[in-house]
């Protein structure tokens, strides 16, 4: 059937792609792939030779509008990223929108998300998750970033680049506390697949004594803050109360 189809591909282990996603990448007219020759691989892989194009951060509105255009002539189209799920740190939010705009279907096809097997394992709280993507690179807003998050009262989830490990650790030990529970899962569903959960003071000296753990993909969990809420000073308090009972 046309439509654009979403389809999650693996994160690792390549047996971590459903029936229906290999069926909707045999069946479609064209598959749009963040990169074609890692996506080419996958479908050699699965023995399917569906048309690939690029479609990446960097595509044009009118490769969009291109792409939206097969669909509405009749095409079915689905797009893939490197691994996981598309959009989840990964391309494709504007060609969904395109997508949208030009009264195509969007068909999800759901699969591997590191985010959420990472937090399926993590042994933290998982009624709650802020997905916080990857942390600005720079220390200041990396910082401003996390400040920001440290009263969050939700588990917090991090795609974090391997260099970066150890500054990104150093700095939630500095905006949120060493105490802070946290959970190191790396390279999941691979070989070497870990998952760490401990204070982010003891992380810290963990990652520190053992190289290897800078190594490979990693999503950084961390438990949400549970301190009580400021105490708020009496005056304020009724002035808050007053202006509430304004309110329509
Ligand atoms: N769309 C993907 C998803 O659904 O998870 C994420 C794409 S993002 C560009 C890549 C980041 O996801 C990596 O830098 C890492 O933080 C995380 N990641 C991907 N695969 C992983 C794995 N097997 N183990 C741990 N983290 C992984």
């Amino acid at each position: 059937e046309a439509a654009l189809y979403i389809v999650a591909t693996p994160i690792g282990n390549l047996e971590d792609i459903t029936l229906r996603a290999i069926a909707t990448l045999r069946s479609v007219n064209l598959v749009a792939a963040e990169d074609t020759r890692h996506t080419r691989r996958l479908l050699q892989h699965l023995e399917i030779d569906t048309p690939l194009t690029a479609y990446h951060e960097h595509s044009s509105d009118a490769e969009a509008a291109r792409l939206c255009q097969r669909i509405v002539s009749g095409e079915a189209v689905a797009l893939v990223s490197d691994a996981g799920t598309p959009m989840i740190s990964d391309p494709g939010y504007r060609l969904v929108r395109a997508a949208q705009a030009a009264g195509v279907r969007v068909v999800p096809v759901p699969g591997a998300c590191a985010a959420i097997a990472a937090l399926s394992a993590s042994g933290l709280p998982s009624d709650r998750f802020l997905f916080a993507g990857f942390l600005p690179a720079r220390a200041a807003a990396r910082r401003t970033r996390l400040t920001a998050l440290a009263r969050e009262s939700a588990t917090l989830v991090f795609y974090e680049a391997p260099h970066r490990l150890q500054e990104t650790l150093d700095d939630l030990v500095l905006c949120l506390g060493e105490a802070r529970e946290a959970t190191l899962a790396r390279e999941l569903s691979k070989a070497f697949e870990t998952l760490h959960r401990d204070t982010l003071g003891n992380l810290v000296a963990f990652v520190a004594g053992d190289s290897n753990q800078c190594r490979g993909e990693i999503v950084l969990l961390v438990a949400g803050c549970t301190a009580p809420e400021p105490e708020v000073d009496a005056p304020l308090a009724e002035l808050m109360q007053a202006l509430a009972s304004r309110l329509p």
